[in-house]
């Protein structure tokens, strides 16, 4: 299994390296490259017995084929025939088909069914494959060609996605993935334990693999389509079940570490309650409770929060950090842009300075002099509370006495990205790269508790496994008094109403965002930009009001500057890019137009909009479109339009984007699943961790420890060989 690719009959270096490309790199991974469907050759669907609108497959003779010119494209035309009926399939702009077949050549067709003008049933782009070729490229003698016909025709087909520029075509993968299959030594013992496989009746895994490439004739179709055979079910099992055993190893390894016990004294109970501007939701003050718990627990904390925007995650976690502070530590708040690192430091003074507590910001605008100060504070254990964006803190920020660290609006790191940051912490025994406490301080070398926050929701299961070895908390209840955003989606030849009814907003108190996807003009052509836009709405459309600008490559004083003005009222209308996305809080801004809204991902709509909603008055969210909007775009504001509720444009998205992308674990670089789905196989994922507490629970009568032994080492590989992080567990 573990050969590289290179080796398999059919594959040199060339080939080896455009695999590479893909994640296939061993002969395991191309086993696990699964068919995206099948055709079901061995009872293809008869012409005449076809309808409009089905999918179907077809295996007939050609008849003839060829091309013809229309005014506007060359058409590609084919007919094929089985006895007396006729099927018509056409492609467009498809020169290349020419002379591409041969009347009695035997050919497979797929495609969705429809009927022409006259009546007559045809079907358009069909994928094909052209049977009567394998008699010629099968091989050499009789029972060679005869072995490459097998996997073609009178079977279920597998289809494999092509890639390498077509080069590896499904067929190439048959033939390739047959011969490993063919090839393979002999099974070690299943690395999943037998009662484990008892509990789901899971198939043997070389039988799993055969049979999701080469299935039995009678294995039910539409379980093929669905990927609910009992071999798939085998392997997607497997994957996840031995992902959560990585991740759940990591969490007990996690306990039993030595964190710091936070003491709840009268001192931090007075606290909380005097600083809370208004009274906490339930939800709050249950997350609190959670969260108080591990603060308390002699092992570090690491807890996810999760909560949509405007849940009030800010709040909770300042009470977090009164309780570290009272308890005599320091607490560091990392939030992912400068922007928001300013917001936090207002807001913390505004509500803990009260108290009497030392707050300090460390930013790179600061001048170096002032840098150095807050250092020195830092260091000397003057500073109680230190705010900064990720990269500051991290650059080795030496602390006296580091209790608590906050990472705010986490999302923004895909979920590998962040196993792997916890990896390179954990090598250096500490919590998020930052300095442990000094060990001649303290009695012993404590980890600071980790607390994380997200306004990406993800459903609560599934967050489970991505954040596996972290705790989690859900904030799932808004501040009361939160009157819904009402959402609309416009053309942009409605401007002129746009802005009169901006005007209107304004002049009743009220302040408003305009959003632009880029900054300058020249970045994306036909796409209004920010800084132009700015332009034309501060010196014409607005010329009576005071307009802002606000967009990531202002210098960081700038920026400041123009946030604080806009926190105090006096910008009306601020226009933006997206770097008020995350996190920005000012209750006063009821107003948000987001221009090209089509071309913004759904997450990023939905954050937006979080910017307003967050006071009393009734808010606006208007979603400008100008031009072609593709159809994922449509779906994109038609969902906005629809609901605010954040799990279900979560789901939506998932669903656009596919969970790799929405999880960032290809912005990060790093193979997603391999055969499963997270989404598609929620309840496979339940199963695997009901399994791997079982498993973990010790041996017993069904369970051995060598089987447990021999699951972990597994595990061990696996995720050295997929995630890179040899050292779980
Ligand atoms: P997020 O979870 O998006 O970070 P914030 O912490 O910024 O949300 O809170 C959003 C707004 O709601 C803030 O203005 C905050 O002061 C307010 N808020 C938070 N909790 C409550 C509450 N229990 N009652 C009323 N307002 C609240
Ligand atoms: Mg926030």
């Amino acid at each position: 299994m573990s050969t590289p690719v290179q080796y398999v009959k059919g594959i040199g270096p060339r080939l080896a390296e455009i695999l590479a490309a893909k994640g296939l790199k061993t002969v395991d991974d191309l086993l696990h490259y699964l068919p995206f469907r099948y055709e079901d050759r061995l009872n293809p669907r008869s012409v005449a017995e076809l309808r409009p609108g089905e999918m179907a497959t077809i295996v007939a003779e050609v008849r003839n084929s060829g091309l013809f010119r229309t005014r506007r494209m060359p058409i590609f035309q084919l007919t094929v025939g089985q006895g007396r009926n006729r099927l018509k399939c056409l492609w467009f702009n498809a020169t290349y088909l020419q002379n591409r077949f041969q009347a009695g050549q035997m050919v497979a067709l797929y495609g969705k069914v429809e009927q022409d003008r006259d009546g007559e049933l045809q079907i358009i782009q069909p994928q094909f494959e052209i049977l009567g070729d394998i008699y010629e490229e099968g091989g050499a003698d009789e029972a060679e060609k005869k072995a490459a016909a097998s996997l073609e025709i009178g079977r279920i087909v597998p289809i494999y996605e092509s890639t390498g520029q077509g080069k590896l075509t499904p067929r190439w993968f048959r033939r390739i993935i047959r011969w490993a299959l063919d090839n393979l030594g002999p099974d070690g013992p299943d690395p999943i334990p037998a009662a484990v496989r008892a509990h789901l009746s899971l198939a043997a895994p070389r039988e799993a693999l055969t049979k999701v490439h080469w299935p039995d004739a009678g294995e039910s179709f539409s379980d093929l389509q669905s990927c609910r055979t009992p071999g798939h079910i085998r392997l997607i099992f497997d994957e996840l079940f031995f992902i959560e055993l990585g991740l759940e190893l990591k969490r007990r390894e996690q306990r039993a570490r030595t964190g710091i016990a936070f003491q709840i004294g009268a001192g931090a109970r007075e606290s909380i309650k005097k600083i809370l501007p208004f009274h906490p939701t339930t939800a709050q003050k249950r997350v609190l409770k959670e969260i108080v718990a591990d603060l308390q627990a002699p092992f570090p904390m690491r807890r996810l929060l999760q909560g949509d925007v405007g849940s009030g995650k800010t709040i909770v976690a300042f009470q977090a950090a009164i309780i570290a502070i009272e308890n005599g530590y320091q607490v560091a708040l990392m939030a992912p842009t400068e922007i928001l690192a300013q917001q936090h430091y207002f807001s913390a003074r505004q509500i803990l300075e009260k108290a009497g507590y030392r707050i300090v910001i460390l930013t790179g605008s600061l001048e170096q002099d002032r840098k150095r100060a807050v250092r020195r504070h830092i260091a000397q254990g003057n500073a109680q509370l230190v705010i900064g964006t990720h990269a500051l803190i991290q650059e080795a920020v030496e602390f006296e006495k580091l209790g608590l660290v906050i990472v705010d609006e986490q999302h923004r790191f895909g979920v590998m990205q962040r196993l792997k940051l916890m990896q390179k912490s954990d090598e250096e025994r500490v919590g998020t790269g930052l300095r442990p406490v000094q060990a001649e301080r303290s009695s012993a070398a404590a980890e600071p508790d980790v607390l994380v926050m997200t306004a990406t929701p993800i459903p609560r299961t599934l967050a489970l496994t991505l954040y596996g070895d972290l705790d989690v908390s859900v904030l799932d209840e808004l501040p009361p008094g939160r009157t819904p955003v009402v959402t609309r989606a416009v053309t942009d030849e409605r401007a002129p109403e746009v802005w009169d009814f901006v005007r209107k907003q304004v002049t009743a108190g009220h302040q408003a965002y305009v959003v632009y996807p880029v900054i300058e003009e020249n970045e994306e052509r036909e796409l209004k930009a920010a800084q132009q836009m700015f332009r034309q709405l501060r010196d014409k459309t607005f010329s009576d009001l005071h307009v802002g600008l606000l967009h990531g490559r202002l210098d960081p004083d700038e920026k400041e500057h123009i946030m604080r003005e806009f926190q105090r009222g006096e910008i009306n209308v601020l226009v933006a890019t997206t770097v008020i996305e995350v996190g920005v809080d000012v209750s006063n801004a009821a107003i948000m137009v987001i221009e090209h809204a089509d071309r913004f991902g759904l997450a990023q709509l939905h954050q937006l909009r979080g910017r307003i909603g967050r006071g009393a008055a009734k808010s606006y969210c208007i979603l400008m479109y100008g031009g072609k909007v593709s159809e994922e775009g449509q779906r994109r504001l038609d969902a906005m339009v629809r609901t605010s509720d954040g799990f279900q444009i979560a789901e939506l998205d998932l669903e656009l984007r596919g969970p790799g992308e929405f999880f960032g674990t290809k912005q990060a670089g790093i193979p997603s699943f391999r055969v499963a789905n997270i989404i598609r196989d929620r309840q496979l994922l339940e199963a695997a961790k009901r399994e791997v507490a079982f498993v973990l629970s010790g041996p017993n009568q069904e369970i051995s420890q060598a089987e447990i032994d021999h699951a972990l080492k597994h595990m061990r590989t696996r995720w050295a060989l997929s995630y890179g992080l040899v050292e779980v567990g």
